[in-house]
């Protein structure tokens, strides 16, 4: 949408009224859209960034991985809308409370998950399998607990969306061959079809889109 002069992402409020993150609003044609900052969220920083394919539609259901306070899970819960679900993971209590507050309360395609994803086996929320994994959980051993959880809940065909976190991997190493080592660990059903940078909105992040093969 052109704002401010600008062109900005922008989704339809599934929410109208409601803002999860003090983000601008506009109407246009009776609907109301909230501007989507890839300063605040990596997955509009890799659409600005020429990610090819968003896997994201209407009915989409999406298991999402380090939900935080819902900045990104918000923008998701507009794209894949009514029809669709968000099952949004975070393991911190507290950070929880706010997604809670000012996401998943608005929102009824918002499953929050209060679990930690190192434990797919006890997200009892979690119904059939879902056509997008989104993981961003700036852990040590990211790329591992975003397989598991493909294993345990991602349809074959689906898509895996995985930010890498170079500096929660190893301080030391070069930004690339952090991602390199991440990326050759995708084996088994894996197979990785575009690599974004986030520069020069997020830096020592990249995002992976992976296709997930097996049955
Ligand atoms: N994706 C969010 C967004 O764009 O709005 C930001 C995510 S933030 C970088 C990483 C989040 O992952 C933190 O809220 C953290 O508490 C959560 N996290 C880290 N390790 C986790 C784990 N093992 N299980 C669940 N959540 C985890």
């Amino acid at each position: 949408m052109r704002w401010e002069g600008h062109d900005r992402l922008a989704t339809a409020n599934l929410a109208p009224g409601h803002r999860a993150y003090k983000e601008k609003t506009l109407v246009a044609g009776g609907t109301e859209y909230r501007v989507w900052d890839p300063f605040r969220s990596k997955l509009a920083a890799a659409l600005l960034n020429g990610l090819d394919e968003l896997p994201l539609e209407g009915r989409s259901s999406v298991l999402y991985l380090g939900a935080s306070t819902g900045t990104t899970v918000s923008h998701v819960s507009d794209i894949v809308g009514g029809g669709g679900v968000v099952f949004a993971v975070e393991h911190a209590s507290r950070v929880a409370r706010d997604l809670l507050d000012r996401v998943a309360s608005r929102r009824r395609n918002v499953v929050p998950v209060i679990q930690d994803a190192r434990n797919p086996s006890a997200y009892f929320s979690v119904y059939g399998k879902v056509d997008v994994v989104y993981a961003d959980i700036a852990q040590p051993d990211q790329t591992e607990i975003a397989m598991s959880n493909c294993r345990a809940y991602l349809r074959g065909g689906g898509t895996l969306l995985l930010v890498i976190k170079t500096r929660s991997i190893d301080v030391v190493r070069r930004p690339d061959k952090v991602i390199e080592g991440e990326l050759a660990k995708m084996r088994g059903g894996f197979e990785v079809a575009q690599l974004v940078g986030l520069e020069p909105y997020d830096r020592d992040h990249a995002m992976a889109a992976v296709l997930y093969r097996a049955a």
